[in-house]
């Protein structure tokens, strides 16, 4: 079939890197022996815990109680007995609340966990109550609890769904295993969030280097005329939300504002999955699938994981390291965060584990800008990076906040392009920080 591909303005081709894991099947990890579950796994308030040491749980047992709307309560991923509830280091960088389950390798279920019956059947506020319930979040990497996404003001119009499947990030494969090996599961839960808001439109879109995922998702439609596929070029940030909106829609999304501002709600493909299986079992999300893989990794895989593996464990499985690590690097190399140990736990919003060589792990020393603009170019948020990291590196904020600084995606193209190595996305990140914590004191002094 011939298919025009679309895409955005801006953007940049790194080496995909996805060679060592697109092609192996996603594997099941072994039962880990210890769990560390966070209480924070997401965007929003963390959630309370509602276990103790010495406690049994269940698997699919809630063991954090969400806080407010904007939050997701989590689940226990084994069966056995609560060690610990304590603070542990997490993939932030800093220490967080965590559920810590020495796993008795029975797997016993929770007697809470049943089916939700048939879309068909289910009305939509009990398909969004049920992935409220189930914790889901936006897999991607985002972490956005997914029911809020679902729950729009009512004057917002919303007549668009776009599920991605771009997966544009180098190195990480598993929404394209995913798209392959379960997408039945994807148009189920799809078809779920449709009729959760009442669209009757949507689209899957998927880079153009996933010939096979497009395939495949097509034949899965087939049968469903308000799903369209949609083939998107190959370029970064294509996953980038109102990237892909534009690609998809031709719509734009405005400065500071959301998808829904343009009729829109964009989830991830792996998240459609894990709505279906809520669904279809009334699991909550208490697994996932991370890719693990780089020059340091022995045998990088496509790994299904409960929540709260250690990541070491994750590594151990890949047969370790191949060599010394240069740097660890959770979710992919562009947007990923990078780690200062591998002994914290893998999470909901773990898409990736990435370990670089000492040689990749290299920084090369900055230089003076050369006003050669090739930052400006390729910013897809049509940004003026250069100005932005200037005022920042000097400390002048509130040029920074005119330069759009809040508007930048951090997706790191400008730092990949430049010439002379400014580090311009860390400072950036450092005005976009302060500029919201400004605001935030402004208003609570109100
Ligand atoms: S300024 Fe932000 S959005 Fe623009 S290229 Fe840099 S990181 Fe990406
Ligand atoms: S790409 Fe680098 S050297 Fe070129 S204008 Fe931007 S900051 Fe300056």
């Amino acid at each position: 079939m011939k298919m025009k591909f679309v895409t955005f303005r801006g953007g940049i081709h790194p080496p995909e890197a996805k060679e060592a894991t697109e092609h192996l099947k996603t594997e099941k990890a072994v039962e880990p022996t210890i769990v560390v579950i966070p209480m924070q796994q997401h965007i929003g308030a963390p959630c309370e815990p509602i276990v103790q040491a010495g406690e049994i749980v269940k698997v699919g047992q809630k063991i954090g109680e969400a806080q407010g709307f904007v939050s997701a309560p989590v689940h226990s991923s084994v069966s056995g007995i609560v060690k610990a509830v304590t603070d542990v280091p997490v993939a932030t960088g800093n220490e967080a609340l965590a559920v810590i389950i020495e796993s008795d390798g029975k797997n016993e279920i929770d007697p809470s966990i049943k089916p939700k019956g048939d879309i068909e059947k289910l009305q939509p506020k009990e398909i969004v109550d049920a992935i409220k319930e189930a914790g889901i979040v936006g897999m991607g990497g985002a972490t956005f609890p997914t029911h809020v996404k679902l729950s729009p003001p009512p004057e917002k119009n919303i007549d668009t769904i776009i599920l991605n499947g771009a997966e544009c990030e180098p190195y990480l494969t598993t929404d394209h295993r995913l798209m392959l090996e379960k997408p039945e599961e994807i148009v189920y839960g799809l078809k779920a969030m449709m009729k959760a808001v009442g669209v009757k439109k949507a689209y899957i879109g998927i880079e153009n280097n996933k010939p096979d995922a497009i395939e495949v998702m097509l034949k899965a439609i087939e049968k469903e005329d308000e799903i369209k596929v949609v083939a998107l070029q190959t370029k970064y940030p294509q996953g980038g939300e109102k990237q892909l909106i534009y690609a998809v829609t031709n719509k734009e999304v405005p400065s500071g504002g959301l998808p829904m501002e343009v009729g829109v709600i964009v989830s991830n493909v792996a998240t459609a999955a894990q709505i279906a299986l809520t669904i279809k079992t009334g699991m909550p999300l208490i697994e996932r699938v991370a890719t693990v893989t780089g020059k340091a990794i022995k045998n990088p895989k496509n790994i299904l994981f409960k929540i709260g593996t250690p990541v070491n464990k994750l590594i151990e499985e890949c047969g370790g390291y191949a060599t010394t690590p240069g740097k660890l690097i959770l979710g992919g190399p562009m947007m990923g965060n990078a780690q200062h140990t591998d002994e914290i736990p893998a999470v909901k919003g773990t898409s990736g584990i990435l370990v670089f060589d000492q040689e990749q792990a290299k920084q090369p020393n900055p230089r003076n800008c050369i006003r050669c603009a090739r930052c400006v170019e390729i910013c897809p948020a049509n940004l003026q990076p250069l100005y932005i990291s200037e005022n920042s590196l000097a400390n002048r904020m509130e040029q920074a906040e005119n330069y759009r600084a809040l508007d930048c995606i951090e997706c790191g193209s400008c730092s990949y392009v430049c010439p002379a190595r400014r580090p311009l996305l860390p400072s950036i990140r450092v005005a976009k920080n302060q500029i919201i914590a400004k605001k935030r004191e402004q208003k609570n002094n109100k």
